[in-house]
């Protein structure tokens, strides 16, 4: 086996495995270490968001809003189709098939792209040398000019909510039902409790799910906040907040739960319950003493904003540095850092990152909200544009949320987008990409959009910035 590198990535994750492509297309010799087995047993490259992240919530997501649809609304157009049942189990191989073609596809990349997969756990050592140990324990020192850390995240335990083998799980075990729990119980009202607890909701469970901050997603927009929790409320799930986990037992085959609210002490017995209280770093046994990394006060690995750790030539990226734990964020941070080590100067715009909630609508958003820009007293105007007024969301039956777009009042540079609908998810990228451009709202009111599509919606709300949106009645007094 070779042992000198230009470059060793430790973490095949987003982050790890972009950094490890991009750096074997750009000439350096890389290798890539990556501990994650699959359910054959086999090294499954990927990390969190292949393997039990991002990838396998979407697709029960998708199946399970299909369900919905066939079940709820194909009757209100005009298609009979019965009462539609969910098979599980089917449903479970078809998200495993996605996961497996998924991180097969990472390994081709890898064998095509010539970055040296190596299966098994690495080590950070002093001076660039990295412990590398193989699943059969056999243990070999490389050396490296640059490392890059990507060890990625695990979920947040907390002590009254214990995990078990299936009764009470995090994301990784919800991702796994082989049944419908009648009764699910989910703790956190964040990303990961409101998608799985919409993918179980669908498929007919009773959610209960038990926030502890009083106000709901926080980091949303506040009216998209205030309309998406009611749309999620009506299609079934019980969130509450304000509530204070106290204890979860295990008993009779089910799960006690006791917590406190604003009305004192309260009880809830579920099927099964999922813990879904946030993720942390994971930077076990990655540092030996002497690496010269450093964390910060939280855990995460310390880094400066291009991603470069205390250490000389020794990078980290993903979720193990600081900023949103979100895929997307950590593939740009691996490929930044990958054309920095080849010579290259490119950036990552924390400024634009967006941020997707993939429920039913989707919730999705760039840049500063409304109440952000409040607080720091910066003068905008808002356009905003309902998806019940777009032709194709009422020609597609779905037609809840809006568009709602923030532009500097003095500059009309847009300064965040944020949208609740069918669709969010991708509409956001328009916004993404008018930000990274500097666009003002009226660039994108001066844009052409096909029509018809939920695009224009987009279109309209920045129309409406300046009071131009065509579809809203805004008539001038004579
Ligand atoms: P990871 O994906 O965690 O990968 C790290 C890899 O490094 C793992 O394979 C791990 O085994 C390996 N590793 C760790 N330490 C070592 C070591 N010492 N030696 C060798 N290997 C090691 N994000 C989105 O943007 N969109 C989504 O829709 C989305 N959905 C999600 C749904 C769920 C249920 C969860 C849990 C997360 C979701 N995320 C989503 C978050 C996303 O998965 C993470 O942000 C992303 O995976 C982080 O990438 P990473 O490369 O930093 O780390
Ligand atoms: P999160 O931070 O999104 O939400 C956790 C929620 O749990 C918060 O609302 C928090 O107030 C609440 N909470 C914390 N402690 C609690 C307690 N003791 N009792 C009750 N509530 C409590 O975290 P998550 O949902 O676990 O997701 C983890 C990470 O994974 C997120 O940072 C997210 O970025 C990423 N993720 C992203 C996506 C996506 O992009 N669509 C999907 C899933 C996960």
């Amino acid at each position: 086996m070779r042992t000198s590198y230009d470059v060793i990535v430790i973490g095949a994750g987003p982050a790890g495995y972009h950094a490890a492509i991009r750096a074997a297309q750009l000439g350096l010799n890389t290798a890539c270490i990556d501990k994650s087995l699959g359910k054959d047993g086999k090294p499954a490259y990927g990390g969190t968001c292949l393997n039990w992240g991002c990838i396998p919530s979407k697709a029960l997501l998708d199946s399970s809003h299909k369900f919905v649809d066939a079940n709820q609304h194909f009757a209100e157009i005009g298609i009979k189709v019965g009462k539609v049942s969910a098979d599980i189990p089917k449903m479970m191989a078809h998200k495993d098939k996605v996961v497996a073609q998924l991180t097969g596809g990472v390994a081709a990349l890898f064998k095509g792209n010539g970055v040296n997969g190596l299966p098994g756990t690495g080590k950070l050592l002093a001076g660039r040398q990295v412990e590398y140990t193989n699943h059969e324990g056999a243990v070999a020192t490389l050396s490296a000019e640059h490392v890059i850390l990507a060890p990625g995240s695990v979920p947040v335990d907390i002590p009254p909510a214990p995990l078990t083998d299936d009764l009470i799980v995090d994301s990784t075990g919800a991702l796994e039902f082989q049944s419908v729990p009648k009764r699910l119980g989910i703790i956190g009202a964040g990303v990961i409790g409101l998608e799985l607890g919409s993918v179980w909701n669908r498929l007919g469970s009773e959610v209960v799910v038990l926030e502890a901050l009083d106000s709901f997603l926080p980091m949303a927009d506040d009216r998209i906040a205030r309309d998406g929790l009611k749309l999620l409320r009506g299609q079934g799930l019980d969130i509450r907040l304000g509530t204070r986990v106290m204890g979860a037992e295990v008993a009779a085959g089910a799960v006690n739960v006791s917590y406190q609210d604003k009305d004192g002490d309260q009880s809830l017995t579920v099927d099964k319950l999922i813990v879904a209280v946030g993720r942390r770093p994971y930077t076990e046994g990655l540092l030996d003493p002497d690496s010269g990394v450093n964390l910060d006060e939280r855990g995460f690995l310390y880094v400066n904003d291009l991603c470069a750790t205390d250490a000389p030539n020794v990078y980290a990226v993903g979720d193990v540095v600081r900023g949103p734990m979100l895929a997307h964020k950590g593939m740009e941070e691996g490929i930044m850092v990958a054309e920095r080590i080849a010579g290259q100067k490119p950036l990552v715009n924390y400024d634009c990152v967006p941020s997707v909630v993939y429920t039913h609508p989707e919730i999705a958003w760039v840049g500063k909200t409304e109440q952000e820009l409040k607080a720091s007293g910066d003068a905008y105007n808002v356009g905003s544009f309902p998806f019940a007024a777009n032709g194709r969301a009422l020609a597609a039956n779905d037609t809840d949320g809006f568009v709602k777009i923030i532009a500097d009042a003095e500059t009309d540079r847009i300064l965040g987008v944020h949208i609740l609908g069918a669709g969010a998810s991708e509409l956001i990228a328009q916004a993404v990409i008018a930000m990274e451009f500097d666009a003002c709202a009226e660039d994108l009111g001066l844009t052409m959009f096909a029509h018809p599509t939920l695009s224009e919606a987009v279109h309209e709300a920045a129309l409406g910035v300046a009071g131009h949106a065509v579809h809203m009645i805004n008539r001038k007094k004579k």
